[in-house]
């Protein structure tokens, strides 16, 4: 698919990785960008739209949280009405278990991860597959992470979120042939956002310390990069690309 004149949906977008692909897909020639994040105080919504329009795109900024399904059909319904069609969907958001070690997550925080990255991944892709049909077809990309291919007994919710977003991903191969859809999914290795500072409470945990220091930290554009190339090759169904951190050079 040609990014020009496309309309994108980008969950997660006030920050890190979502942030970074709305941008790209600005950069690369889309109409429109909607850029879908929590409303927040000092939130980086308004910041990303406005970055997203001096790209040359129109960004609307809607407040939307993913794990509620009346915020998330207000999402699709507004993007239809604002721009009659809807090409691209990246389900982004996603949260991990922040500064707790699994088993001792709160209980209502192993809820709001699977809630976040998995519920919100499955309901998104539904719903955006009637827009997508009536466009003429469309492209969903999910963020799924290393993650889902190693034991992480330290977040083990998030890596079992991130194994099912990629079962998921493969399971939806055939919404190609029945509402040309693809449905693909992105798997990186650790990325300098904040998320990762949330590991230890506002830096780096203690578990994840000895990984960090060992490689160098992909930087979002990076996985933006991989998720452009995902919607651009129509080849691509039911895909499942990782982007692997490199060791650190030496200093
Ligand atoms: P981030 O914390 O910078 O951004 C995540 C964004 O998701 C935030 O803006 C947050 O407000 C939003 N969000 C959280 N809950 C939401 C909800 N219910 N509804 C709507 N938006 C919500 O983190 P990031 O690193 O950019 O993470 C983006 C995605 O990449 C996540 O799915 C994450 O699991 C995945 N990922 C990150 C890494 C990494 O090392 N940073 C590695 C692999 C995968």
């Amino acid at each position: 698919m040609d990014v020009q004149d496309r309309i994108v949906i980008v969950t997660g977008s006030a920050s890190g990785i979502g942030r970074a692909t709305a941008l790209a897909f600005a950069r690369a020639g889309a109409r429109g960008v909607v850029l879908a994040d929590l409303e927040r105080a000092n939130t980086g919504l308004d910041a990303t739209a406005t970055d997203v329009e001096e790209a040359g795109a129109e960004a609307v900024p809607l407040h939307t949280d993913v794990t509620d399904l009346d915020s998330l059909r207000r999402l699709f319904a507004e993007t239809e009405r604002r721009f009659g069609r809807l090409d691209v969907l990246h389900n982004n958001a996603g949260i991990g278990e922040g500064a707790s070690i699994w088993p001792d997550v709160p209980s209502e925080r192993c809820a709001a991860i699977v809630d976040v990255n998995l519920r919100g991944v499955i309901l998104g892709t539904q719903l955006a597959l009637e827009p997508m049909r009536r466009s003429g077809g469309g492209v969903v990309v999910n963020t799924s992470s290393g993650a889902a291919f190693m034991p992480l007994p330290q977040q083990a919710v998030y890596a079992a979120t991130k194994a099912g977003v990629v079962h998921f991903t493969r399971s939806c191969a055939p919404l190609f042939e029945s509402h040309r859809v693809r449905v693909n999914c992105v798997c990186p290795g650790l990325v300098d956002t904040p998320m990762i500072l949330e590991t230890g409470g506002g830096r780096i945990g203690d578990w994840l310390r000895p990984f960090h220091d060992s490689v160098e930290l992909l930087r979002p554009e990076q996985i933006a990069h991989a998720v452009l190339a995902l919607v651009r090759d129509d080849a691509k169904i039911a895909e499942v690309v990782s982007v692997g951190n490199e060791p650190r050079a030496a200093r």
